[in-house]
């Protein structure tokens, strides 16, 4: 390959040194310092504004929550509408890195332009179309409505504009290292300065597309230009700038990044910054971003950088849950440049690839055979991440399927499916992928395999021993399996740990003190688990079935006016909850008072007309209110629905004798007492009766 060179259409004098140079160098260390000065506050304080991440937008668009984010983004569009795509070399991160490098490179006389492509070129705008207008489509598609926009805090999950969670959004050191490496130095080194600009980055798309509206733009005064092709020199974006200014008076590009170098280097002092006409769709009567000159790939070539470019894009992102986007488009691009190289050294005499020689006059050379064998480890490599890659991705996205309707048959069905593709990815990934491990321990779990389950949580909290959400199914899966102490321990752990007063943490004290019920309920100790579904109802008061468990708890310890007015509650929450009318009428009944307790009863049985106790109750309280026949009638039923019901015979009987059936009355009288000795057939006229608590 050889590397791209400009023409310029006159000898280089010795250029002067650009006046700008320093104050972009001054505002780029600006940016770093700023960034310390924010992470050292957070440290500090625990707390401190959003971060400034411009993927934040994402969030806003699909939750609707306007981040720090979000708004930074607003006005770096509106400023790039109104002074140009200036950004992007006087204030991005990623620019730092590249023109260092860059600096470095022209140090070691390596300097060279972009590589010229025409299809890696539609990265940044389809990615920024994948990421921004691509779930409105969706939206639309699946007709959902847009959110509504709204400002929240570290309550909601997600703060807007002050969090305690800083780090939210960035990935660990390693990743922003290797990012910091492969877009700020790798890429610039293999395809040419400023190359993650063009080829890589969706933000500088939306910047790009507003400088065309920008009236601010290099402009020359064409009575000073010799046309000595200087500016064209300097410009590390590759801007054919000489030959813009003689066609159009000003640079149209908008691959012009407002760094102002060429200003600063034009032996005439003929270009400067000012305001004017927008540039809008000139630079494609220039031949767009490269000018006339030709690419550096055949169109076959091409097509063969954009599959590779689209395979290794989807192997790499979010490959063990770390690798980023954007870095996976890096390495999808230089992955696509490793692939075209390989291929040239068996057709062409001569290749390089940076300033490095492959192939001399068709002779591969040392360097040659030694980039053959990095691709072919790489390619290696790339293929068992991808291996992984197919496993995780199917395995999360089958789980999420799962999660979203855990107890349908579908979701039966699915979940052996994902357990052996989670369990694929865990055992050949070369890094144990938390998000893999997490749904391994839900998938477990939904199948009832709760040996592994726990073994998963044990692994995952040995990694993140602050984790609560594990801990708590650690809890659930121990408690599943009777182990009762292990599971109060870890119960009791997320109540201790479960810190912050978000959403997120309310829940999952709640489920943990939920827990510690189930657990002393199992236990039969009902002062613990009284005590447990209290502060549940305190942290929830609206959790009907909740109340109803205190009640029974509280019934339990005699304390009966309590657990009526818990039993109560919960038939107020939710009406169609028959046991709370059911329990509310057994305690009426115990404090005496049998015309409520009938009235509960009858709004049990509408609700359970399939449960012989209920229907037992009912025709008992009948019976005490001097209505036989209605209670015959329940009484009958229960013993349809139950025939061994011992006391439901026992109070039919009673009812029959009352109507004078003493015949079938002593039958049921009989057939009670077989069931149940205490039910011994009674002489006519004695009260007594038999309730199921
Ligand atoms: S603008 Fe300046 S550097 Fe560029 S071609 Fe004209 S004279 Fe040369
Ligand atoms: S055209 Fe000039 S201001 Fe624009 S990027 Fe090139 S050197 Fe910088």
């Amino acid at each position: 390959m050889h590397a791209a060179t400009v023409s310029t259409p006159s000898t280089l004098q010795p250029l002067p040194r650009s006046r700008f140079a320093k104050w972009r160098a001054l505002s780029l260390s600006l940016v770093y310092l700023v960034f310390g000065i924010h992470i050292a506050h957070w440290k500090i304080t625990g707390k401190t504004m959003a971060p400034l991440e411009l993927n934040e937008v994402m969030y806003t668009l699909e939750l609707g929550i306007i981040t720090a984010g979000f708004l930074f983004m607003c006005s770096l569009l509106l400023g790039s509408l109104i002074f140009g795509r200036f950004f992007c070399s006087w204030a991005c991160h990623i620019m730092v890195l590249q023109d260092l490098c860059a600096w470095i490179l022209r140090k070691c006389g390596l300097e060279r332009k972009p590589l010229r492509s025409r299809l890696l070129l539609l990265i940044p705008p389809l990615t920024a179309a994948y990421m921004f207008l691509w779930p409105q489509v969706m939206r639309a598609w699946h007709d959902r409505a847009l959110p509504t926009f709204h400002l929240a805090t570290d309550r909601e999950g997600w703060a807007s504009l002050v969090t305690n969670n800083f780090w939210r959004n960035l990935p660990g050191p390693w990743i922003i290292g290797l990012t910091f490496l492969t877009c700020g130095f790798a890429i610039v080194y293999l395809l040419g300065t400023r190359t993650f600009c063009t080829y890589v980055c969706p933000y500088g798309a939306l910047f790009g597309l507003a400088d065309r509206f920008s009236p601010a733009r290099i402009r020359v005064d064409q009575s000073r230009c010799r046309q000595c092709g200087s500016c064209t020199a300097v410009c590390t974006s590759g801007v054919r700038v000489h030959e813009e200014v003689q066609q159009h008076g000003m640079v149209v590009n908008s691959a012009c990044l407002k760094d102002l170098d060429c200003v600063g280097r034009c032996p005439q002092q003929a270009l400067h910054y000012g305001f004017g006409r927008p540039a809008l769709l000139r630079s494609w009567r220039s031949g767009g971003r490269f000018g006339r000159v030709p690419y550096d790939f055949s169109f076959g070539e091409e097509l063969l950088l954009a599959a590779t470019f689209f395979v290794v894009v989807l192997i790499y992102r979010g490959l063990y849950s770390r690798i980023p986007f954007l870095l996976s488009l890096a390495f999808g691009v230089i992955g696509a440049l490793a692939v075209v190289t390989t291929l040239r050294l068996w057709r062409r005499p001569d290749v390089s690839v940076a300033q490095l020689r492959l192939k001399q006059a068709a002779r591969v050379l040392p360097a040659g055979k030694a980039y053959v064998v990095v691709v072919a480890l790489l390619a290696v490599f790339t293929a068992h991440c991808g291996y992984v890659r197919y496993h995780e991705q199917r395995g999360l996205a089958l789980t999420r399927q799962i999660q979203r309707a855990p107890y349908t048959k579908t979701a039966g069905e699915l979940a052996p499916i994902a357990y052996a593709h989670l369990v694929s990815a865990d055992r050949w990934g070369l890094i144990r992928n938390p998000n893999v491990q997490r749904c391994l321990l839900a998938v477990a779990s939904r199948l009832g395999q709760y040996e592994n389950a726990v073994a998963q949580a044990r692994l995952l909290l040995a990694r993140f021993p602050k984790d609560v959400a594990v801990e708590l199914q650690l809890g659930q899966c121990l408690l599943q399996e009777q182990r009762l102490d292990e599971a109060d321990d870890h119960f009791a752990a997320v109540i201790a740990n479960a810190g912050g007063d978000s959403q997120q943490a309310r829940s999952h004290l709640l489920e943990a003190h939920q827990g510690r019920a189930a657990v002393a309920l199992m236990r039969g100790d009902f002062p613990a688990a009284a005590e447990q579904l209290a502060a549940v109802v305190s942290l929830n008061p609206a959790l009907a079935g909740a109340h109803a468990q205190l009640g029974g708890a509280l019934a339990e310890l005699g304390r009966i006016e309590d657990a009526l007015r818990e039993f109560t509650k919960a038939g107020e929450l939710d009406p169609n909850l028959g046991a709370a009318h059911y329990n509310r009428g057994i305690m009426l009944s115990r404090l005496g008072r049998e015309a409520d307790a009938l009235a509960a009863f009858t709004d049990a049985a509408t609700l359970m007309p399939l449960d012989p106790d209920v229907h037992n109750n009912l025709g008992l309280a009948l019976l005490q209110a001097g209505r036989a026949h209605e209670a015959a009638d329940h009484l009958r039923r229960a013993v349809e629905l139950q025939p061994t019901h011992a006391a439901a015979h026992f109070n039919l009987a009673r009812a029959l004798q009352d109507l004078g059936d003493s015949a079938t009355a002593l039958r049921h009288f009989k057939l009670a007492a077989s069931l149940d000795p205490q039910y011994q057939p009674l002489p006519q006229g004695n009260p007594a009766v038999s309730e199921n608590p």
